[in-house]
């Protein structure tokens, strides 16, 4: 039989790399610098991401029973809203998490790895810290699991929120249109890599622009596309270097200043 974490990768390099290569932004390889290094947090990632679901359940369990009046109010509404409002609270609770992760000097020193990519595509994703993934994570599921959504809307919200994840990353140049201003697309979240601190301050939410609108954070020039991607510093480009990158680096590094907020 083969492992969810087998099937989920199969999917994803089966939807794609067609794709990256039918409408490809950038002329890249598949096989491209750190490929090596995003394989091995796809596959690392997926059992720290399993473990701390577990973890937050055992809290939420406990949680529920101190706020019976807003989970049964969640729960008696239909499927369909419930979704929407956990899509978009999630959302709320990962831009300010995300913002955090640029402002404060050590909490950026771990989400620069996941900026440290210099090639965009759908399996740079994944690239981001243990502690970056735990962090997020944890504020973006820590309020549904309290307000008592359902599993299943939880469920369908996590596919969502990865899919939408691999689609904002990978190497594509597809018109979304007016979509973009809805959803999140590559052309939103390939601005927040670009390597001017300029434009990676900008375009914070995972899959609603109109939050970045809200907070005056959004950037998606018309018919525009970042040329270089990655940071100003250098990130070494090894798996285990890059997690105790954030332990040894001593000194702060271009982030967002105060005259950019
Ligand atoms: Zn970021
Ligand atoms: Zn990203």
């Amino acid at each position: 039989m083969i492992p969810d974490v087998l099937k989920g990768f199969m999917v994803l390099v089966f939807v794609f790399i067609p794709l990256e290569r039918m409408f490809a932004l950038h002329g890249q390889k598949i096989f491209r610098v750190g490929w090596q290094t995003d394989l091995t947090y796809y596959f690392t990632g997926y059992f720290i991401g399993k473990g701390v679901l577990q973890v937050l359940l055992v809290f939420s369990l406990l949680s529920l029973q101190t706020v019976p009046v807003l989970s049964n109010l969640v729960a008696s509404q239909p499927v369909w809203l419930q979704f929407l409002e956990a899509a978009a609270i999630a959302d709320f609770c990962y831009y300010f998490a995300h913002k955090l992760l640029h402002t404060v000097p050590w909490l950026w020193k771990f989400h620069a790895v996941h900026h440290s990519t210099t090639h965009l595509d759908w399996l740079a994703t994944v690239r981001v810290h243990p502690f970056d993934q735990v962090f997020t994570k944890t504020c973006q599921i820590v309020p549904l699991y309290c307000l008592g959504f359902s599993s299943e809307v939880l469920a369908a919200y996590a596919l969502f929120c990865s899919g939408i994840a691999f689609l904002i990353h990978s190497n594509i140049r597809i018109q979304f249109r007016f979509l973009k201003w809805l959803i999140a697309t590559p052309q939103f979240h390939h601005w927040h890599h670009d390597d001017s601190p300029k434009f990676y301050n900008k375009n914070f939410a995972a899959q609603f622009p109109f939050i970045d609108l809200l907070f005056g954070t959004l950037y998606i020039p018309k018919d525009r596309m970042p040329e270089r991607y990655g940071l100003e510093i250098s990130v070494p480009t090894n798996y285990f270097k890059q997690l105790v990158f954030p332990f040894k680096i001593r000194r702060h590094f271009p982030f967002l200043n105060k005259s950019q907020l």
